[in-house]
């Protein structure tokens, strides 16, 4: 007699949820997934593919405005910008009005002024490539069998998932609910001009003068994409310097990059209110100055969808800051229960959910898994330039905690890099000191997001320098005298 099929349950259709559906569904399980927003999750519909798309825009834009380098002139240019060539220190690009305010100084526009961005079609494209993309995850799931139920989730008992009037049975149960922008009290956003990343792509023009608040990941990220894309940008920042968890030097060549391009970056500035004004919008910061604009985007961090929806009934443990606890095989502390993606805060990447999604079912339908392995994951900050880590950070060698020899390799001496008129960015690689085995890197580069593939194989593939030198050599070469 066969064995009766293992039902599966999960709660969220985002990629910690629909990459585990397609898994335990080829597995032979009974799969039902729930989602109340839309399949793909908000990685697809208004965070990651959205962002990235605006990302590719903002990236032609750049190009075009470097172009004068490489020997091409565009017809009908408007003169120079008035901002170009250097200037746009935090205090200089902040300019001047009443005493103690800020205001984005309109002569500091950015170099790209010979072509200009059609927002609506460019947030058009993205909402539409969005929900193709939300499609397409739904067709995948339809034709692997995956039942999908429209609706909120939650656990309703041991092995009981309930949507609305519906229950779901299932021997194993999968958190997936991901997680959302982190509100403050006195910056709320309406939508309008108090904007999170979500409100984006529902605006019906470029904002003029965008404040972003926050310089972490998505602050960076979009800060850099809204200039290029040509607002002028102020970028409020409560620490020293933009992208503070991310390596040093990498984070300050993205800085330098900002400001030259007329970014003014506001550091060591708190801010503590946000709110509308006749015209647009006034940030307050915690010195007393004022940052006046026409928007305001706020990314303070994201906080965990994870309340109301059965977990601490069921026992589940979640930690102060709202986030399901989890181990490397992404069991939570209430047995048949999993969770996977942002809701567990593990690290917030797509692929990082997708493979804790997994790895649940691979755990949950008795497969050969192997726990979850952060050291082998490769993260990307899309900024212009890019940057891209894996493995052994600056930080775990500056604090002694992993022994290695550090080399860092300027664009600006790269060949390649030179005939391509880059000179922003570095390779950095961190190496075993006697045996020379790649521990990690960092790459800041246009496209670093492609190149970083190199040393993430020999990261996982303990390769040493000399190995992945040798194979770069011998890709050099012809390919008769291989
Ligand atoms: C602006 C931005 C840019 C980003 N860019 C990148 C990037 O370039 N690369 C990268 O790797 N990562 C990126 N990320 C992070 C990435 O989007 C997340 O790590 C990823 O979405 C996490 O997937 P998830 O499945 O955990 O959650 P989500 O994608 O958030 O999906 C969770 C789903 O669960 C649903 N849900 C929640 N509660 C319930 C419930 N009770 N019942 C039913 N459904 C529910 C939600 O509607 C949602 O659809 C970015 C994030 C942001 C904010």
């Amino acid at each position: 007699m066969s064995q009766p099929r293992s039902r599966v349950a999960i709660i969220g259709g985002g990629p910690g949820g629909y990459e585990a559906a397609l898994v335990a569904s080829q597995l032979g399980a009974d799969v039902t997934i729930i989602e109340e927003s839309g399949l793909g999750g908000s990685c697809v519909l208004t965070d990651c593919v959205p962002s990235k798309t605006l990302i590719a825009t903002a990236s032609l834009m750049a190009a075009m405005g470097s172009t004068r380098n490489l020997g091409i002139r565009f017809d009908h240019e408007p003169g120079e910008p008035a901002g170009s060539g250097g200037s746009g220190g935090s205090g200089a690009a902040g300019g001047s009005g009443a005493a103690g305010h800020l205001r984005a100084r309109a002569d500091a526009l950015p170099t790209y002024s010979h072509a200009r961005a059609d927002a609506p079609q460019i947030y058009s494209r993205i909402r539409a490539l969005a929900h193709a993309q939300s499609a397409d995850v739904a067709k995948r799931l339809a034709a692997e069998g995956v039942r999908v139920i429209s609706g909120r989730g939650r656990l309703a008992g041991p092995g009981v998932v309930a949507a609305g009037d519906t229950e779901i049975r299932a021997d194993t149960v999968l958190v997936a609910t991901g997680a959302r922008p982190r509100v403050l009290p006195a910056a709320v956003p309406d939508g309008e001009r108090l904007l999170t990343c979500r409100h984006l792509y529902d605006l019906a023009e470029l904002p003029g003068e965008l404040i972003v608040v926050g310089s972490g990941v998505t602050g960076a990220e979009f800060a850099c994409a809204f200039q290029a894309l040509g607002s002028q940008v102020t970028l409020v920042s409560s620490r020293q310097h933009v992208l503070p968890n991310e390596d040093t030097d990498a984070a300050m060549v993205v800085e330098d990059v900002f400001r030259r391009r007329g970014m003014s970056v506001l550091g060591r500035s708190r801010a503590v209110s946000a709110s509308r004004t006749a015209d647009g919008v006034e940030v307050c910061l915690q010195d007393g100055r004022t940052v006046r604009g026409s928007h305001c985007l706020l990314t303070v961090g994201m906080v965990p969808s994870t309340e109301g929806i059965g977990l601490a009934e069921s026992g589940v443990g979640i930690d102060d800051g709202g986030f399901v606890t989890v181990d490397r095989v992404s069991r939570t502390s209430t047995p048949g229960v999993y969770a996977a993606g942002d809701c567990t805060g593990v690290w917030m990447l797509a692929s990082v959910a997708a493979m804790q999604g997994r790895i649940a079912m691979w755990h949950a339908l008795g497969e050969a898994v192997q726990p979850l392995r952060l050291r082998h994951v490769a993260a990307t900050i899309f900024t212009e330039p890019e940057i891209a880590t894996v493995g052994v950070s600056q930080q775990d060698v500056d604090t002694g905690a992993v022994g290695a020899r550090v080399v860092k390799l300027p664009l600006a001496t790269n060949a390649r890099a030179k005939m391509d008129g880059l000179s922003d960015g570095f390779v950095k690689l961190f190496t075993r000191r006697n045996t020379g085995i790649v521990l990690g890197g960092v790459i800041v580069a246009p496209r670093a997001s492609e190149l970083i593939l190199g040393v993430s194989l020999a990261v996982e593939q303990q390769l040493t320098v000399d190995e992945i030198a040798e194979a770069a050599r011998r890709l050099m070469q012809p390919a008769e005298r291989l």
